[in-house]
């Protein structure tokens, strides 16, 4: 995990890059931090696509969702849902708020979320709806205003991820890699499921107590760090020309190694094979 304000932002630059390379976000979309020295601020790119951002694309932000100091630039309209739910979540250090097409087909006609797989898990059971319109009549469908984002944090409640009716999803995390974590397997679960929802009604989902167990995967197990070292590859993988290509990818291998190293506890390292 990072330890000094320039890592945190180069690992949410990451984080941004790496839910766009996995298909999770576009050019809409963003992912967020809260402040390792100040709890009542959080780092949110200025407004651009999630692939392109770099640590020097980051505002800080106070929990109302105003710039610290004026930018100069254009900042992400919906930033309130971040500001909103770190105000009401003391423990959710990172959020990521996404219109990935897997989950389309729940939003527009407000089918559960099932986990169908234990990496599904990560969803929670049964993440609740958030539907814009029943306390906002007719708007634009972005959530831009404070009762808005608030709104949207209490339905959102303790569980880790809110489904947003006709327009998104809401992930929230403990740290910026749990976030991803949950932000990518739940996209995933949300794809399986609606291509199980075709092949047959009786879908085999997790129970409740399977669901509760799975989810601490990522908690109890080097799955969390394995799967930072493959996307984060992934991405330097892509964004590496045939020139400099194998020059970056072996740089950043011996970076990832480095915050393995750095982040694996004693006892997982002797679990990891
Ligand atoms: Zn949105």
């Amino acid at each position: 995990m990072p330890n000094t304000l320039a890592e945190a932002r180069q690992e949410l630059a990451l984080a941004n890059q790496i839910v766009a390379n996995e298909g999770i976000i576009d050019a809409f979309g963003h992912v967020s931090m809260r402040h390792p020295d100040d709890p009542r601020r959080y780092l949110l790119s200025r407004s651009r696509a999630p692939e392109l951002v770099t640590p020097d694309d980051f505002i800080e932000y106070d929990l109302e969702s105003q710039p610290l100091r004026d930018p100069g630039v254009g900042q992400y309209s919906e930033r309130v849902i971040h500001g909103e739910i770190y105000k009401a979540r003391p423990e959710v250090n990172s959020v990521c708020h996404h219109h990935c097409p897997a989950f389309m087909p729940l939003l527009a006609t407000g089918t559960d979320y099932m986990p169908i797989f234990h990496l599904g898990a990560v969803g929670g059971v049964r993440p609740p709806f958030w539907d814009q319109r029943d306390e906002f009549g007719d708007t634009n469908m972005l959530v831009v205003r404070p009762e808005e984002g608030a709104s949207l944090a209490r339905a959102l409640g303790k569980h880790w991820m809110v489904l947003m009716m006709r327009h998104g999803v809401t992930v929230a995390g403990t740290n910026v890699r749990d976030c991803v974590f949950r932000s990518v397997f739940s996209a995933r679960n949300a794809e399986y499921q609606v291509r199980a929802m075709t092949v047959g009604s009786n879908i085999a989902t997790l129970s409740a107590g399977e669901t509760k167990l799975a989810g601490q995967i990522s908690g109890k197990t080097t799955g969390l760090i394995r799967s930072w070292e493959y996307w984060s590859m992934r991405v330097a993988n892509k964004t590496a020309t045939p020139a400099t290509g194998a020059k970056k990818a072996a740089a950043a291998r011996v970076k990832a190694k480095r915050a393995r190293t750095k982040a694996k506890p004693k006892r997982a390292a002797k679990r990891r094979r």
